[in-house]
């Protein structure tokens, strides 16, 4: 069995073809999928979905690239997410690479999030994109890790580098690989999927974006993470099985999910 960690499976597009999506999830032997949320708007929607599926689990937060939005407070996330289908805080983390100018609402909103985690003890699903070091620095500040009393959390679809993946995994954190790690030019990345234990490990298709091989370019969906577990099981020559029963009993481990 496998499962997306992270997935945005209430995006409209993903959202009409909820029975061909689960279907796909049997057919790829994907248990479970985490559909993360981006804003508070939609939270409803993405509440609906983990209620009305005994698989899909939910996030509550807001994404980096969404400026114009409403801010949550921490009251707010912790309130939100006393839900027992809620699991993690986010997607929340910086992103210098989408916005420009003066970011320092979103280093606000992800120190919002970081109490929020600390808070409820809920992991944090946290986005870094061109903006690594603040990143780290926050969530060192913050106490985000459990190595300070946080709740720790997952460094979702990874692309810096493996010094950037220690420092994340010094503080207790797993690092997720999407189907970017499949494509052709990552040669970088694949070097750090290589050297990042098993143990701290997970995968997701951040749905309906980023298709791995051999589906690039076409709409993503849970059931395709299967191919970014087949991709990495066969580079770090180790066996698919246990590739999945590692990922699954690291994702159920890290959000705390009794089987
Ligand atoms: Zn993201
Ligand atoms: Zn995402």
């Amino acid at each position: 069995m496998y499962i997306d960690s992270h997935c945005h499976i209430n995006f409209p597009e993903l959202l009409a073809r909820m029975p061909e999506i689960l279907a796909k999830m049997d057919e790829n032997q994907v248990s479970h999928a985490l559909c993360v949320s981006v804003n508070l708007p939609d939270f409803p929607q993405v509440l609906a979905l983990a209620e009305q599926h005994p698989r899909i689990y939910a996030s509550v937060g807001v994404h980096p690239d969404y400026e114009d939005t409403p801010e949550p407070s921490v009251e707010q996330l912790i309130a939100l997410s006393n839900h027992p289908k809620i699991i993690a805080i986010g997607e929340t983390g910086l992103d210098y690479y989408r916005l420009e100018g003066d970011l320092e609402w979103q280093r606000a909103r992800f120190r919002t999030h970081i109490r929020a985690s600390r808070a409820t003890g809920k992991p944090l699903i946290i986005h870094t994109r061109a903006a690594a070091e603040d990143t780290i620095r926050i969530m060192q500040e913050e106490g985000a890790g459990t190595d300070a009393g946080g709740a720790g959390g997952v460094m979702h679809c990874f692309t810096e580098s493996l010094a950037v993946a220690e420092a994340a995994m010094a503080m207790g954190f797993y690092i997720s690989f999407s189907g970017i790690v499949t494509f052709k030019s990552a040669k970088d990345l694949q070097a750090v999927a290589r050297a990042v234990p098993l143990e701290r490990m997970l995968i997701e298709t951040d749905s309906p974006y980023l298709a791995p091989v051999p589906h690039r370019g076409k709409m993503n969906e849970p059931g395709l993470v299967r191919h970014v577990a087949e991709f990495l099981a066969d580079m770090n020559g180790i066996p698919l099985a246990r590739l999945a029963q590692q990922t699954t009993d690291n994702f159920f481990s890290l959000f705390k999910i009794l089987r």
